[in-house]
């Protein structure tokens, strides 16, 4: 499963782009979240004219992550005629997206992902990222191979944990900040530092990185999303 990073950046951090990722299997374009500046980023680097199918599964509301989910509506539904698939286990996007002007007519809202070319399955997990709105990250699997990415999570659930070491998944993608706040929305790196023992770090990818801190983090032993993979 080759997920191919759109960003690796935090809200703050916009040189490293938004954090999400896309992957292309035939025609269908599946992707992690859509923020700010991801149409921006597809229309440059996918042909969206020969896209058949958009599968957009979303980690939470924030604008660095679905700021430019309307555009991507509204282009393939003013343009082609084509209704993209929106996935999110909260109806609370069915409420922003209205309030952007876009009715359902305009796009196919699911609380999961149905059946899809690429037999892809993202099973939700829910996260701790803020106290006022539901976040997830997501197993995602394709028949031969499990990965996990987080969103935006202030921690790594204890069974994800788990799941890295006994060799369930393949790879970890997660929110990793520098710095330590006692009341933390993003996951200090220490904190992974402490869960995952060195020999496992090869399979876990930092992003929502909040500067340039790729060093730090591979001294560490982590690998950086975005960067090819084992
Ligand atoms: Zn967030």
């Amino acid at each position: 499963m080759k997920w191919n990073f759109i960003g690796k950046g935090s809200a703050f951090y916009p040189p490293y782009g938004n954090t999400g990722a896309y992957m292309l299997c035939k025609k269908s374009l599946y992707l992690l979240d859509c923020g700010e500046m991801a149409f921006d980023f597809l229309y440059h680097h996918i042909d969206l004219d020969a896209v058949d199918h958009v599968y957009v599964i979303l980690t939470h509301l924030h604008a660095d992550h679905v700021g430019s989910l309307g555009t991507l509506i509204s282009y393939f539904y003013c343009l082609h005629k084509k209704r993209i698939n929106v996935i999110h286990p909260e109806d609370t996007v069915v409420r922003l997206l209205a309030l952007e002007g876009l009715e359902t007519d305009a796009y196919c809202y699911s609380t999961q992902l149905g059946e899809n070319e690429a037999g892809l399955r993202a099973a939700p997990v829910k996260v701790r990222h803020v106290d006022n709105m539901e976040c997830y990250g997501y197993l995602l699997s394709d028949g031969e191979e499990t990965i996990y990415y987080s969103g935006d999570a202030c921690e790594l659930p204890e069974g994800i944990r788990e799941m890295l070491l006994t060799g369930e998944l393949a790879r970890l993608y997660h929110d990793t900040s520098t710095h330590d706040s006692p009341n933390p929305s993003h996951c200090f790196y220490g904190k992974l530092e402490a869960a995952i023992p060195p020999e496992y770090r090869s399979r876990v990818y930092c992003m929502h990185l909040d500067s340039p801190c790729e060093e730090l983090l591979k001294e560490k032993g982590f690998r950086i999303a975005g960067e090819s993979e084992v």
